[in-house]
């Protein structure tokens, strides 16, 4: 649908900074930055994702959308009134250290691949590593990545098995499925690490240890990946996968791709929220719905009003930037779930660690969002899902995909270790509470 069809036109306009803004401006060049339009209705929202326009942030009106200076005139043509919003890379610059990081500290998809190898083989008591099955580059034959899960408990007879009936309840954390939000791979790679060194030294950590099991996906779609860091200290702002079947534009978006009440998200391929040609098509989608239905027992009736009985188990987090939001069920729909009492208790027992606003999609991004992972995990199998948004939304350093290394060690993981903590603490009984 033309925008033009949708909107009055405002005309030209000049380019004013916001005045309680940035205190830097739009390089004005091919330099990616982000652009506040406002008055965009949900109707013009969803023209806009379907334009193919990037709408990274949308509240009361007000969107952000991520492009170069030429994105800011094809909203002017559309009759937007584009102000410059925020840079994406972040000043000072960052400089790139460490031999396999990127963008001063950021892991690649090999140095995560090596670090759960390393802690497997440094902690064998408590640590398993599975390989969940192929990005879509290997499936192709073209190089790619195995898709690693990593099982994290005081391992006794049976447990990290690949079976939905084990002893302890288990607590699930899915990381950078969208490839260029950076902060959401550290947060997952910092979450094994303190479970492991935090064995046997820290108390919460090793009841936790002792009695439920941590699944981590730290990178869920690593050729996207792989894209992001192939800009080094300029990533490649890249979300979806690296699927080129299409011809025209790259990638699926895997968080659109779920198999549980998929298809009423975008079906342009060049869209940001492209939800592939069919549900489940891709094979790090599969790779995750196999592993969830593998380790997470079926608690949930099929009808959207059934509620996971109140001795569910289980919790799952899907880890995404940004906006500091916790996000429940439903994507699909803008009616409740039937556990949302439950969900929102939890979310906000959560954020007292992270201090993040508690709601469904309507209460925080303002967009529904079909064939979502947890609206799969939840939806299909009953786990209590969410969704984190991690970093902030205004502007500066630590705010948007790309916020500068040191705040992942400053704000970003101290805020959501607690929050994760909680997660997995109330996985014997996520709605009992
Ligand atoms: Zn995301």
């Amino acid at each position: 649908m033309a925008l033009r069809r949708l909107l009055s036109l405002a005309g030209a306009a000049a380019l004013i900074a916001v005045a309680s803004g940035p205190a830097h401006s739009d390089p004005g060049d091919d330099t990616p930055v982000t652009w506040q339009i406002t008055g965009v209705t949900l109707d013009a929202l969803a023209g806009l994702t379907a334009d193919g326009y990037d709408v990274v942030r949308y509240h009361d009106g007000d969107a952000v959308v991520l492009g170069d200076s030429r994105v800011a005139d094809r909203l002017r043509a559309d009759g937007f009134t584009p102000s410059f919003h925020d840079t994406v890379y972040k000043d000072p610059a960052p400089v790139t250290t460490a031999a396999d990081t990127y963008y001063g500290g950021y892991h690649t998809v090999d140095a995560h691949e090596a670090h759960l190898d390393q802690v497997a083989a440094a902690h064998p008591d408590l640590a398993t590593v599975y390989d969940i099955g192929d990005s879509w580059l290997k499936t192709q034959g073209r190089g790619g990545h195995d898709i690693k899960a990593i099982c994290l408990t005081r391992k006794t007879d049976g447990d990290c098995a690949l079976s939905p009936d084990s002893a302890k309840p288990r607590f699930t954390v899915v990381a950078q499925i969208h490839a260029r939000e950076v902060a959401t791979g550290e947060i997952a790679w910092k979450w094994i690490d303190s479970l492991v060194n935090g064995y046997g030294t820290d108390p919460a950590v090793t009841t936790l240890m002792d009695t439920t099991e941590m699944w981590v996906v730290p990178i869920a779609n690593p050729d996207g990946v792989d894209i992001v860091a192939s800009g080094g200290d300029q990533p490649v702002l890249h979300r979806k996968n690296a699927n080129d079947s299409d011809g025209s534009c790259v990638g699926v978006d895997l968080n659109r791709n779920s198999s549980f009440e998929w298809g009423a998200d975008s079906s342009n391929p060049c869209a940001q929220t492209y939800q592939g040609p069919q549900a489940a098509s891709e094979p790090e989608v599969t790779a995750l719905e196999d592993l969830f239905r593998r380790i997470h027992p079926d608690q949930r009736g099929t009808n959207p009003t059934d509620p996971a009985p109140v001795d569910a188990r289980d919790v799952f987090v899907s880890l995404h930037s940004y906006g500091d939001y916790i996000i429940v069920p439903w994507g699909y729909t803008e009616d409740t779930s039937p556990n949302d009492a439950a969900l929102r208790g939890l979310g906000a027992a959560m954020a007292e660690s992270n201090g993040y606003l508690v709601g469904t999609n309507g209460d925080t991004v303002g967009y529904s969002t079909s064939g979502t992972t947890d609206d799969m995990t939840y939806g299909e199998l009953g786990v209590a899902s969410f969704t984190f948004e991690i970093g902030d939304g205004g502007w500066g350093s630590c705010s948007g995909f790309l916020p500068a290394y040191d705040c992942v060690d400053s704000q970003l993981w101290p805020e959501n270790r607690g929050a994760l903590m909680t997660a997995a603490q109330a996985a014997a009984a996520p709605y009992a509470a």
